[in-house]
């Protein structure tokens, strides 16, 4: 499981073998799954790439994958859209809901 669902409306999904960008579901839905879930796991580059972006919710992990902590509202969420689209972390391009 990469994304963390702790609590709250939990919106199920796949992970992709590749990114898929621009769906239709996604231009509307609002973005419900970046605020369905507790963290999104990301690598030491997506960190620093973050990390250089502004994000104040990151967390370094010396043991388990790093995270950006979404909290059930992730910083980047701006109207209902991702502001960071064409720099958001691989999971997040990846993730597609199959409830939604
Ligand atoms: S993956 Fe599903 S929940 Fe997430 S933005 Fe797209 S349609 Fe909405
Ligand atoms: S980085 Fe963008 S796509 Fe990923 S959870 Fe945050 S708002 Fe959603």
């Amino acid at each position: 499981m990469l994304f963390s669902p702790l609590r709250k409306k939990i919106y199920h999904g796949i992970l992709l073998n590749a990114p898929r960008d621009g769906d239709v579901r996604c231009q509307e839905c609002g973005g419900v799954c970046c605020r369905s879930f507790a963290a999104v796991e990301i690598s030491w580059e997506e960190y620093k790439r973050l990390q250089g972006l502004g994000a104040r919710r990151l967390h370094l992990s010396i043991y388990g994958p790093h995270r950006l902590e979404i909290d059930y509202g992730c910083e980047f969420l701006a109207e209902g859209r991702c502001s960071i689209y064409e720099e958001r972390p691989d999971i997040c391009r990846r993730f597609f809901c199959t409830d939604a």
